[in-house]
């Protein structure tokens, strides 16, 4: 059969550059994998026997599309004593299927074709097809010079008359930034004098590694415009479960809700019972992680600046982004390299835009073994091509 002509918009949308490196690293046995995207712990005990006992105990249906009360409860007294954030768990928050659905949801729901989204660069992988695959334009802002946070006139500058919305994700997945409180005060100014959406993923808030989490959702006078996306997979290693949230203006859930609703009608009830638990009982979990991520990070840091090279502390999520641009390839080129010769994966820093490029990202979410054998061979490659 011939097949009929797809979406066209999807020509322009490729496999990420994290999955080609793990799919490589599949082929290679006895290579050390540091492409991966995932706490390399397992979900607390706490949680798991929550789920099991509830799925002997009840049915399991639907949900409220928003998600139970109870967890939409528990999500906003999360936001308040953390951030004292006002969001009534009524009609200003909805559950999603982990923090992927949540971005595209939001995406769906304010973008028409020829729009722009302003986006700090390095990013994440996931956000520009979503972009792309709605007719809409992705604005790159360049925070190499500045640590990677980015600086709000740099932003201003980039907005124009077709601007829908800025997105900002700290910590940052790939580079490990976390934003100081000026910088949010800079930018909730700036968001204040626009009249375009706030998008934020705060996917590794628990995950901060030094200093504190400073949220959006804290500025009252921005919360019209704001859209804050959050969830459990990283912080309670539960990446499977696909369980996130998004939080807005009662106006904004309202529609939100019809896409989400379309989409996927509620979140999968075992799971919502699980993040429940993480929300309560295994509050701390993320406590615990971190400071074996601390441990790993000031490892790995200190090796790759006794290696010679420029690298930022990263402060939050589980990354590390060290410059390669001293030896002078493309950022694929030198982590396919280094899988052949060294046995070491990483994914090139292209992945995450052409403002990643000339470096590469390095997940400490592995043992300290893997870690310290890991260096010792990036170490050996690095002397080789000197
Ligand atoms: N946002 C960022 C910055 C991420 O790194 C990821 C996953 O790697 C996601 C969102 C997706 O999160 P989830 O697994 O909850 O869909």
């Amino acid at each position: 059969m011939n097949v009929p002509e797809l979406n066209r918009l999807l020509k322009n949308v490729g496999v990420p550059g994290t999955r080609q490196m793990a799919n490589r690293v599949a082929q290679m046995p006895g290579s050390i994998d540091l492409t991966l995207g995932q706490p390399d712990f397992p979900t607390p005990g706490s949680i798991r026997n929550r789920v099991m006992k509830a799925v002997e105990d009840q049915p399991m249906k639907y949900s409220h599309n928003r998600g139970t009360l109870e967890l939409r409860t528990a999500i906003t007294e999360f936001y308040r004593k953390k951030y004292s954030a006002d969001y009534n768990p009524d009609d200003e928050v909805i559950v999603t299927n982990g923090g992927s659905e949540a971005l595209d949801t939001i995406f769906r729901t304010i973008i028409n074709p020829g729009d722009e989204v302003i986006m700090p660069a390095p990013i994440y992988t996931g956000y520009e097809p979503i972009v792309t695959m709605l007719g809409a334009k992705t604005v790159l802002v360049d925070t190499t010079d500045t640590d990677f946070v980015p600086v709000a006139e740099k932003i201003e500058a980039a907005i124009t008359d077709r601007t829908k919305a800025v997105l900002l994700n700290y910590p940052n997945n790939p580079t490990g930034a976390i934003y100081p409180k000026e910088t949010i005060e800079s930018l909730v100014k700036l968001f204040d004098r626009h009249d375009i959406f706030v998008i934020v993923d705060e996917m590794y808030s628990e995950n901060t590694l030094d200093g504190t989490h400073h949220s959006f959702t804290t500025y009252p006078e921005i919360k019209g415009k704001l859209l804050a996306v959050n969830g459990l997979s990283k912080s309670h290693a539960m990446t499977g479960w696909r369980i996130g949230w998004l939080l807005g203006s009662d106006e904004m859930i309202e529609k939100l809700t019809l896409v989400h609703l379309y989409n996927t009608l509620c979140a999968s009830m075992p799971s919502q019972i699980a993040a429940l638990e993480a929300l309560t009982g295994a509050a701390d979990a993320p406590v615990e992680m971190n400071a074996a991520y601390i441990e790993r990070r000031n490892y790995i840091y200190k090796r790759l600046m006794d290696m010679g090279l420029d690298v930022v502390l990263p402060r939050g999520a589980f990354y590390i982004f060290p410059s390669i641009k001293e030896y002078n390839e493309s950022s694929f080129d030198f982590a396919v390299e280094l899988l052949e010769k060294a046995h070491v994966a990483v994914v090139p820093g292209s992945a995450f835009s052409k403002y990643g490029e000339g470096h590469i990202r390095i997940s400490f979410a592995t043992g300290m073994k893997n870690l310290e054998e890991a260096a010792d061979r990036l170490e050996g490659f690095l002397r080789g091509k000197k």
